[in-house]
């Protein structure tokens, strides 16, 4: 399937001079939204994940269905103040700010075999961040899921050594 039709691109949002993947559209089609997930859970299924991580919001809205359709558990990395229990958290730059983001302290057991998704790729500072946290409970990133990559940001290269997928990549 050719996903790249189902997305809209945004000039000037959030801020002038960038061209924000607007995935909500690729969403609002049922046959594409499931044949995206369907390919991302593909990926996770052939790593033997135990368990799958998103970061808020749109991590949630890719790495749900896949955790899903695999019978697998899935958590949640939220923003600092947001989950409920103890957390251990990490600072992080984003390709349009900053911020601090945090996971249930016992949310991965030592050894779970874990795969990240997100919707997109950027500068990797939301992934990178991600994997420490994970790395830091004892799991094991077997993989790392994107609908979308931006390949002139190289986000690629900050996650060096970390197997990663994307089913659009836009240079
Ligand atoms: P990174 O940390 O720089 O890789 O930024 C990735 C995060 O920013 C992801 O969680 C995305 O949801 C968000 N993001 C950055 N650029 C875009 C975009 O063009 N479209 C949608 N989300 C974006």
């Amino acid at each position: 399937m050719d996903f790249k039709k189902y997305i809209e691109i945004v000039e000037d949002y959030p801020k002038e001079g960038i061209r924000f993947k607007d995935i909500t559209t690729l969403m609002q089609d049922g046959p594409a939204y499931k044949a995206a997930i369907d390919q991302m859970a593909d990926y996770a299924r052939d790593k033997n994940v135990d368990v799958i991580v998103g970061p808020e919001a749109r991590g949630f809205v890719v790495g749900c269905p896949i955790a899903y359709s695999l019978e697998v558990g899935f958590v949640p990395v939220r923003k600092a103040g947001k989950l409920p229990r103890e957390v251990i958290s990490v600072d992080y730059g984003l390709e349009y700010g900053k911020d601090s983001l945090t996971i249930h302290k016992d949310a991965i057991k030592k050894g779970q075999r874990v795969v990240i998704t997100d919707d997109l790729l950027a500068t990797g500072g939301t992934i990178e961040a991600t994997i420490k946290m994970v790395e830091q409970l004892g799991g094991v990133v077997v993989g790392v899921a994107f609908m979308i990559e931006l390949g002139y940001l190289e986000g690629r290269s900050r996650l060096d050594g970390y197997d990663l997928f994307s089913l659009m990549t836009y240079n």
